[in-house]
């Protein structure tokens, strides 16, 4: 394969897919972490200040990154929900409840099939 076609728009095209899903995914699991880890640490305190949900989200993104970069967490571009009614995209962060979404891995507002 030549150079030329190594940067065709095509390939051009895929590759920024690739890292917008993966970038997507980091954010969606650092989210998922931090509402995780907020929960726990309500059950001792009242509230949780400004300052203590940045130290959350803080330490949570170190740790996804670093689970990330070691192969630990390995980034998806989507999600199924836990009772597998809904897919949520990795891409644009909209959760879908229609079932033919969740059969063919699809997301409506990107119109695109993840699988592809
Ligand atoms: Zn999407």
């Amino acid at each position: 394969m030549s150079g030329e076609e190594d940067m065709s728009g095509e390939n051009i095209r895929r590759l920024g897919d690739a890292l917008i899903s993966t970038i997507g995914a980091l954010g969606l699991e650092i989210s998922r972490r931090v509402v995780e880890a907020a929960r726990e640490r309500r059950d001792f305190t009242s509230a949780l200040s400004v300052n203590e949900l940045r130290e959350i989200v803080r330490a949570t993104a170190s740790v996804v990154l670093a689970d990330y970069m070691l192969g630990d967490f390995v980034p998806r571009p989507y999600i199924i929900g836990d009772d597998g009614k809904s897919i949520t995209c990795a891409r644009c962060g909209m959760t879908s409840h229609l079932p033919t979404d969740v059969e063919q891995h699809y997301c409506g507002n990107c119109k695109k099939f993840h699988d592809d």
